[in-house]
């Protein structure tokens, strides 16, 4: 799968694409990761990515041309139509289930902002807008990695032996994933559940559900309504 991330400051994201998961999900080519700058589909001689707002008020917007041309561009080096998305306040909400259905398109091409946000004919050209949650960030960048972390972990074969998707929260229905322990047995008093040193599976299965219901419903009772 091909992702064209587009930012004012794309080497923000450079580290997400570099280390873990996604790094070695590129070495094993499941999935690509191309980032551009903005500055550079400006249109030449007029460099401009932002300008004051249409009918007054405080702050920038983000001018439409450099993300239309950054789209045509991305298409034909793609050779492909790519899902294009927004990433805005004032999107739909990403889900683990949005974060699927996305990792099963062949290019996905994520459009970030800043200052007062983007102009909104850029959002009529793409096909979706995406928001991360319900607070507003200073730039779309941290919320394109999320998008690359959430989607490309979905994309099948991403991840690998050393985590698995499956007992994740959200993976297999509303559920938080089961608490996780590791060594030592006994840390500052507190000890591992005895039933996950019992060797029991069928027991170790059933504790691991109830707990998951249980941290559900302290946490996230929204879930399971
Ligand atoms: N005035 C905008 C509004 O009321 O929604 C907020 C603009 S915000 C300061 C600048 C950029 O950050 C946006 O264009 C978007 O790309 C990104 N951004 C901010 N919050 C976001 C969120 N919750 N999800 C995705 N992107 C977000």
């Amino acid at each position: 799968m091909r992702f064209d991330i587009v930012a004012m400051w794309p080497e923000m994201l450079a580290p997400y694409a570099s280390r873990g998961t996604l790094w070695a999900a590129q070495e094993r080519q499941l999935i690509e990761v191309h980032l551009h700058r903005l500055e550079t589909f400006a249109l030449a001689g007029r460099p401009l990515v932002d300008d004051r707002p249409f009918g007054g008020g405080a702050g920038m917007v983000m001018r439409p041309e450099p993300f239309a041309r950054a789209i045509e561009a991305i298409g034909t080096e793609a050779g492909t139509k790519p899902f294009t998305v927004l990433l805005s306040a004032q999107g739909v909400r990403l889900d683990q289930k949005l974060a699927r259905e996305l990792a099963h398109k062949r290019a996905l091409t994520l459009l970030a902002g800043r200052y007062e946000g983007v102009d909104e004919r850029v959002a009529q050209m793409c096909d979706l807008e995406i928001s991360i949650g319900d607070y507003v960030l200073a730039g779309g960048e941290v919320a394109a990695a999320v998008m690359l972390e959430a989607v490309g972990r979905m994309v099948p074969g991403v991840v690998g032996r050393h985590e698995s998707a499956a007992t994740d929260s959200f993976f297999s229905g509303p559920l938080l994933g089961h608490p996780q322990y590791t060594r030592p047995r006994t840390f500052r008093k507190m000890s591992v559940p005895e039933v996950l040193i019992s060797g029991d599976h069928e027991r170790i299965r059933r504790w691991r559900a109830v707990q998951a219901w249980r941290k559900t419903l302290r946490h996230r009772p929204d879930l399971v309504q």
